[in-house]
């Protein structure tokens, strides 16, 4: 398309908000009031992004035992709007809320100051890809590839075990029953790389996948989410 029926198109169809259906915010399915009603988190553990009520830079557990990640980024805690838009993708196949993660997510990691060699995804189990017939990172993962114009690798990263289901296990349990779950099998790899996950809950497949990547041979990880819980 070009910028002349880009233009018309916007003046014909101004972009709405997926929340209150007011005109949204240029490429992004927001309007400022909703996306003001999403307050983003403050202070947090610079190791394992979640919420800290003290103030401290690193968590307990992560100074009790150092993860494999080197930094979990995380922007919303995992309630309300943003659990909404990662509801309203995996369970009622809204993609556009793919694209409004990805942007989100893509305008605050440009201004982190460092950027990865490469970008992945949390992989889904092949099984469990059929049945949900997408995967959610996936998705997000592309929209932050094409908007910071950071290389994404795909098809490298594997989950070969499918693993139960997180939430209702305790955090030791968590841990045996990802253990071993993801493989990395590629040519090249970079030396620093960003693992795209919608949330990150406990931190247990982050630090396993990272596990899995440092293993293969890259140096640094961070996870990148859209939430926290
Ligand atoms: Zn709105
Ligand atoms: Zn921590």
């Amino acid at each position: 398309m070009n910028n002349w029926s880009k233009l018309i198109q916007l003046l014909l169809y101004p972009p709405t908000c997926l929340i209150c259906q007011q005109t949204a915010d240029h490429d992004l399915d927001l309007c400022p009031r909703c996306l003001a009603d999403m307050p983003a988190l403050e202070t947090t553990c610079m190791v394992c992004g979640i919420a800290l009520t003290i103030n401290a830079n690193t968590c307990g557990r992560c100074l009790k035992k150092t993860p494999y990640y080197d930094k979990i980024i995380t922007l919303y805690p995992y309630h309300a709007l943003a659990k909404f838009l990662i509801h309203s993708l995996k369970f009622n196949k809204q993609y556009h809320c793919a694209r409004v993660m990805g942007t989100l997510m893509a305008r605050h990691f440009d201004k982190l100051g460092h950027q990865p060699e490469a970008l992945l995804s949390v992989p889904l189990h092949p099984k469990r890809l059929s049945e949900r017939g997408f995967n959610q990172a996936e998705l997000i993962s592309h929209y932050v590839h094409k908007k910071l114009n950071v290389p994404l690798i795909e098809k490298h990263l594997h989950r070969v075990i499918n693993t139960h289901d997180q939430a209702s296990l305790s955090a030791v349990k968590r841990r045996k029953n990802i253990r071993n779950a993801f493989s990395y099998i590629g040519k090249t790899t970079p030396s620093f790389v960003a693992v795209i996950d919608d949330v990150v809950t406990t931190g247990s497949t982050a630090n396993e996948v990272a596990r899995t990547l440092k293993k293969a041979g890259v140096k640094r990880v961070e996870i990148w989410a859209f939430a926290r819980a």
